[in-house]
C-alpha cells in the first residue's frame, strides 16, 4: 500500500482517568460498573457508535444465564441489569432451552437506556462517536489511549484500561499478539439482524409441534415451542425446498427469535462469509452483501414458513453484527478441551454453560458441541501476555476459535466484563498491576456482588 508521513503534533489530553474503558457492549458495560463500584475511582467509558450497548443492540437475546443443567451460572451485574430492564418490561424470563440452555429476551431500545443509567448511577463518564485509535505504551505498560472523533486527535491518559472492543483494538495497537479464525484464518460469519412485524406466531407454534417431522428442530423437542419465547433452529426441510425453487439462502438453518411484541420476530439468518471486521473495506462490503440478502430472506420466509404470510420488515439493526474477529494472547488460552471437559480453574472468575457453537466460515452450517455441566473461566484470559495493566474483557479475551465460539455469548462476555472491571479496581486499591491482583480478593469481590462461582463461597 502506498504510504505518506504524517508530521508529529502535540496533542490535546482529553482527560486523566484511574480506568478507562474502551467499548461500551454488554463487556464493556459491566467492566465500567465494576470498576466504579466503590466510586473511588475515576472510571471513563469510550465508545465509537451514537448509543451504549454493542449487540445488546441488534434484537438478539442473551442466551445462557442458565447452565445445561438449568441452574443459573451468569448472575452477579449481569442479573442486575436484567432486573432493571424487567422492571420496566423490557427482559423476559430466562427461559430453558435445549439448543442455547437458555433465552432471555430484551427490548434493544431499553437496553441502551439501561446502561446509561447504571454509567449515571455509578459515576462512569461516557464519551460516544469516538474511536480508540491508538495506544501509548511505555515499557510494558500502556500509559493511554489515542482517540478520533469530531474533535480530532486527542489522549486520554489512563493508570489501567481495559479493552472491551470485541476486536482486540486496544490490545492489537498495544503490541499484544492477537489471533483470528481457525487454523486457515476462517471466522464465523457476520450477520445483519432485522424484524418482522404481522407475523401469527401462534401458527409458526402449531406447524412445529404438529408436524414436527416437516418443520425440524435439530435438538429441540417440539414441546418447547408451545407457550414462551422460543428461537427456531432448524426448517431445513424448508430452505432446501426454497433452494430448490432458486432462492438463494445463506444459512442451512431457519433461526427465528421471538420479540417482547407478540407479532415480533427477530431474523437471525443473513450470513456474509469471509467478512473481517478489523478491515473497513471488507465489514462495508458484508453491510452491502447483508442488506440484498435481508429481502431474499424475507421472500423465503413469507413463502415457505407457516405464520410470515402477511408478515413485513419492521426494523434493521443498527449494524451487521459481528462473530468472530481478534482475540488475544493471554497469560492462557482457553480451549474447547477446557469447555468440553468442565476443567475447573483456582482463578476463576465466572462460570458459564454455553456450548461450543460454531457457524461454519464457510458454507451455511454450524457445529454444535454440547457439555454436560458448566464450567470455569480463568482470570488469565483477560491478563495479556505482555502489557500489564491492560485487561481484555469480551469476546476477544484469550480462546482459541472454537473455545470463543462458547464464551462469545452476552451473558459470559457480562461476566467477564464484571470481573475485569472488578480486578481493574482491586488492583488500584492493592496497588499492583492487574495481572499481579490477588485473584482471591477478586473472587470474593465477585461473589460479594452476587455472581456465581460454581461451589467457592
Ligand atoms: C449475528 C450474531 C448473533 C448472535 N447471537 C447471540 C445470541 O443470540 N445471544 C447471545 O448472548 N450472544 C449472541 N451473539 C454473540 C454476542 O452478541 C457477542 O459475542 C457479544 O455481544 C460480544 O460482546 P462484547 O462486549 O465483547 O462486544 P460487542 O457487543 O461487539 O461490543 C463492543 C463495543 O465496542 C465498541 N467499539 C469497538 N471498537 C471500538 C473502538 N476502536 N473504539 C471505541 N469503541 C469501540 C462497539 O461500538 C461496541 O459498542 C451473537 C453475535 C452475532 C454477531
Amino acid at each position: 500500500m502506498k504510504t505518506i508521513k504524517e508530521p508529529a503534533r502535540e496533542l490535546n489530553v482529553r482527560a486523566e482517568v484511574d480506568v478507562l474503558v474502551a467499548g461500551g457492549g454488554p463487556a464493556g458495560i459491566m467492566a465500567a460498573v465494576a470498576a466504579a463500584k466503590d466510586k473511588k475511582q475515576r472510571v471513563m467509558l469510550v465508545d465509537s457508535r451514537g448509543f451504549l450497548g454493542g449487540n445488546l443492540t441488534i434484537g438478539l437475546p442473551i442466551l445462557a444465564f442458565l447452565g445445561p443443567k438449568g441452574n443459573q451460572v451468569i448472575r452477579g451485574e449481569a442479573q442486575k441489569f436484567i432486573d432493571r430492564m424487567r422492571a420496566k418490561g423490557a427482559a423476559g424470563e430466562h427461559k430453558r432451552c435445549k439448543n442455547h440452555m437458555s433465552l432471555t429476551i430484551i427490548d434493544s431500545e431499553q437496553a441502551k437506556t439501561t446502561a446509561w443509567e447504571m454509567m449515571d448511577e455509578a459515576g462512569v463518564t461516557v464519551l460516544l462517536y469516538t474511536f480508540v485509535v491508538d495506544t501509548i505504551v511505555e515499557g510494558n505498560a500502556v500509559k493511554g489511549v489515542i482517540i478520533e472523533s469530531k474533535a480530532g486527535r486527542e489522549a486520554i491518559l489512563a493508570k489501567t484500561v481495559i479493552d472491551c472492543t470485541g476486536d482486540g483494538d486496544v490490545a492489537f495497537h498495544a503490541g499484544v499478539e492477537c489471533h483470528k479464525g481457525d487454523k486457515e484464518g476462517g471466522m464465523q460469519p457476520p450477520t445483519l439482524m432485522y424484524s418482522m412485524r404481522g407475523v401469527e406466531v401462534q401458527k409458526l407454534r402449531d406447524a412445529i409441534c404438529n408436524d414436527p417431522k416437516k418443520y425440524d428442530m435439530d435438538v429441540m423437542p417440539p414441546e418447547q415451542f408451545r407457550q414462551g419465547h422460543f428461537i427456531t433452529v432448524g426448517l431445513r426441510g424448508c430452505i432446501k425446498e426454497a433452494q430448490e425453487q432458486g432462492l438463494n439462502i445463506p444459512v442451512a438453518r431457519t433461526i427465528l427469535i421471538t420479540g417482547l411484541k407478540e407479532d415480533e420476530i427477530w431474523v437471525n439468518m443473513t450470513r456474509v462469509n469471509g467478512v473481517d471486521s478489523t478491515r473497513p473495506e471488507s465489514y462495508t462490503n458484508g453491510e452491502h452483501e447483508a442488506r440484498k440478502q435481508m429481502y431474499e430472506v424475507a421472500e423465503y420466509l413469507h413463502r415457505f414458513v407457516p405464520g410470515f404470510e402477511k408478515a413485513y420488515i419492521a426494523e434493521v439493526a443498527p449494524f451487521m453484527g459481528i462473530r468472530e474477529s481478534r482475540v488475544i494472547v493471554g497469560k492462557y488460552i482457553m480451549t474447547a478441551e477446557d469447555i468440553l471437559h468442565m476443567k475447573h480453574f483456582d482463578d476463576a472468575i465466572a462460570v458459564a454453560g454455553y456450548p461450543v457453537d460454531i457457524h461454519h466460515a464457510k458454507g451455511g452450517d454450524c457445529t454444535m458441541l454440547f457439555c454436560d455441566d458448566a464450567y470455569d473461566i480463568p482470570y488469565r484470559v483477560l491478563v495479556p501476555e505482555k502489557i500489564e495493566n491492560l485487561l481484555v474483557a469480551g469476546r476477544c479475551s484469550s480462546m482459541n476459535h472454537e473455545a470463543m465460539a462458547a464464551t462469545r455469548v452476552m451473558s459470559t462476555c457480562m461476566a467477564l466484563g464484571e470481573a475485569a472491571g472488578t480486578a481493574a479496581r482491586i488492583a488500584l486499591e492493592e496497588g499492583v498491576a492487574p495481572s499481579k491482583v490477588d485473584v482471591a480478593a477478586v473472587q470474593k469481590a465477585l461473589l460479594a456482588n452476587g455472581a456465581y462461582l460454581g461451589d467457592r463461597k
